[in-house]
């Protein structure tokens, strides 16, 4: 019988190759770009024509390469990079694989002109469909010019998937951006047609962040700056008020390297959760760095994908440095709206006060440690003159009679510091901070604190019950009662005794003391149809939060209610020892602020 394996020509190999990193005219751009950085360039710009289907070009100021290694280049798993198996272990350069610009070139009509800075010329080198076709001397600067033109034109199959030039402009753009992102220190240009999409001068990330996300968008970010023994993150993240629909705008890098990583995202997810509303995603740009050896790039041809050696010390360490940030939300200190400044200490100087106050007031389980310096990045995000935390503190004299209940020696929290006006249509609670109009939401508030209280109360022992003195009963469904039966010791822990009371009715003897002067039967019902939905397989934690937060909607008066000042007082208090008290637990917010300006703006006044 004849022979029927064969091993396939490296024109084929190439072309099998690029089927995997060479999707569209974007991941083109993405390996290009990498190959600049790692080439050292501090100046790059692309150029495409029709979408990067007709013209894809890409200069860079980075350190060339010499004519035999610009051939060797082309070469499949042809590398600078990487020379042996130990290496895979500590990959520092965005590149490794060697197979970019050949697969690039099996699939197009290419062009590779480079130069060293000490050489006096360059080379070009022109290949078509993977067939080197001329080499020759050229005229340029030191750098690298890389023109793709035509791509996929001898592969009609991929050819037929390519969209409208208008859609792949836009995943060009989003390429760019991310480059851009994760190297702020690089000058980035992108140009379509005649069109310039992006041009970014060398700067920092948070200037860089504010050109690529959008000035109005970067006043909403936050500095993270986050260390353990494990791991460093930095980056910015937005206050709850800036959302966006989809996962776009978050930014997460691993060692400088973009990646979309499951892990990442639901720990960034995690962080926010109770803080954002759900099918709202924040803007986010993190740069998580760990020990090379305890990432594994070498997952999948894109590099899009990772493999943590420890995955939950990464979704941990990640959740806990963006929930440092939020959870006392320092942009209740600096009000949007106000101009920006250059005091960088202040606001974090602030929110460190306030996180101090209310782990001191609240004992809450100790934080990890952390970096807590101010970078000089916080400046334009933090407190503004008019409005910096001191003079809140000054502004606000609370009259005399509830300065007594005032703890002597700890720094008012934000929301103890406002001034009363009073409460609007018994739902409102409205106060003044200088020149602001705070705006409060009872009900949201009172909410937030209620949670707090119950979430502290179960990490601590157990959520205090109540008999109740006349015990009720209720009839479930067959599923209901199943769940009910399962989780009756976690129910128990959490305050509610259940006891079966004859076919699918229970029997409610005691409940949660915050709840057991309401009728909780309604509450019961909706916490069983929350376990249902969550599965008899799922742990009763995966449905610890949502179950909390029902309890603490449940616990407080609904609707229209009437306060005293010493009530409003005593509710600013407590959010001011609650973490995260800017947003109730479903994620809205609590309060709402409306400045001098926007005032004097409705009565026309400018
Ligand atoms: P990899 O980046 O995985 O090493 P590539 O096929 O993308 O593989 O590139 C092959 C080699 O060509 C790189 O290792 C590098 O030495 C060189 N190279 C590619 N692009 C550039 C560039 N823009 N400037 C300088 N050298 C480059
Ligand atoms: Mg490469």
């Amino acid at each position: 019988m004849s022979q029927r394996i064969a091993i396939l020509p490296e024109t084929l190999t190439n072309k099998i190759a690029a089927g995997e990193v060479v999707e569209r005219p974007a991941s083109v751009i993405k390996e290009l770009i990498e190959n600049s950085l790692d080439a050292g360039a501090v100046n790059i710009s692309v150029e495409i024509n029709g979408g990067g289907r007709r013209r894809i070009r890409i200069t860079d100021n980075g350190h060339g390469m010499s004519r035999e290694d610009a051939l060797l280049s082309l070469e499949r798993h042809a590398t600078s990079k990487i020379r042996e198996d130990v290496d895979l272990d500590s990959i520092m350069t965005l590149g490794f694989r060697g197979e970019a610009l050949p697969s690039i070139a099996s699939v197009s009509r290419f062009s590779l002109a480079t130069r060293e800075a000490d050489s006096p010329e360059g080379t070009e080198i022109v290949v078509e469909g993977g067939r080197v076709r001329d080499v020759k001397a050229c005229g340029m600067a030191p750098g690298t010019v890389v023109t793709v033109e035509q791509i996929f034109y001898n592969l009609p199959a991929r050819l037929k998937f390519m969209k409208s030039a208008e859609t792949e402009i836009g995943h060009v753009a989003d390429v760019v951006a991310r480059m851009a992102v994760s190297r702020p220190d690089v000058a980035f240009s992108c140009i379509s047609d005649d069109r310039e999409l992006l041009r970014l001068q060398r700067s920092d990330l948070q200037r860089r962040l504010a050109q690529v996300v959008g000035k109005e968008s970067s006043r909403h970010l936050y500095p993270v700056d986050w260390k353990d023994e494990y791991s460093v993150i930095t980056g910015f993240i937005s206050a709850p008020a800036l959302v966006r629909s989809g996962t776009q705008a978050i930014y997460t890098f691993i060692n400088g390297r973009f990646i979309r990583d499951k892990v990442v995202q639901h720990a960034v997810m995690q962080a926010y959760r109770g803080v954002i509303d759900r099918g709202r995603y924040p803007v986010v740009a993190l740069f998580i760095e760990l020990p090379p050896g305890e990432v594994d790039v070498n997952v999948h041809p894109t590099k899009h994908e990772v493999r943590f050696r420890r995955q939950t010390a990464v979704h941990d360490a990640i959740q806990t440095a963006i929930e440092e940030v939020l959870r006392s939300s320092p942009w209740l200190a600096a009000p949007l709206a106000a101009p920006q400044t250059s005091s960088a200490a202040t606001g974090q100087a602030y929110r460190e006060r306030i996180a101090a106050a209310a782990q001191a007031s609240l004992s809450l389980p100790p934080r990890p440690e952390h970096r807590a310096q101010p970078s000089e990045q916080i400046s334009t995000t933090a407190a503004a003159p008019s409005v910096s935390p001191e003079r809140c503190t000054a502004v606000s004299e609370p009259s005399p009679s509830f300065q007594s209940e005032q703890l002597p020696a700890e720094p008012a929290g934000y929301f103890s510091s406002l001034s009363i006006i009073g409460q609007f249509h018994n739902e409102y609670i409205l106060c003044q901070s200088g020149s602001e109009l705070v705006i409060i939401d009872q009900h949201a508030a009172s909410e937030r604190v209620a949670y707090q209280l119950l979430k502290q109360q179960s990490q601590s022992g157990g959520i205090e019950s109540q008999r109740l003195l006349f015990p009720e009963t209720v009839e479930l469904s067959f599923g209901e009662v199943a769940v009910a039966v399962k989780f009756g010791q976690d129910l128990a822990g959490i305050g509610f005794e259940l006891e079966p009371f004859g076919g699918t009715t229970l029997m409610v003897a005691a409940a949660p003391r915050m709840v057991a002067r309401k009728a909780p039967i309604s509450l019961i019902r909706d916490i069983l149809a929350d376990l249902e939905r969550f599965g008899t397989s799922a742990a009763f934690n995966d449905a610890m939060e949502s179950i909390l937060s029902r309890i603490a909607c449940h616990s407080v008066i609904r609707g229209v209610h009437l306060l005293d000042n010493r009530q409003i007082k005593e509710l600013l208090n407590q959010m001011d020892q609650t973490d995260f008290a800017a947003s109730c637990p479903h994620g809205r917010p609590v309060s709402h602020v409306v400045t001098l300006a926007e005032l004097q703006k409705i009565f026309k006044r400018t």
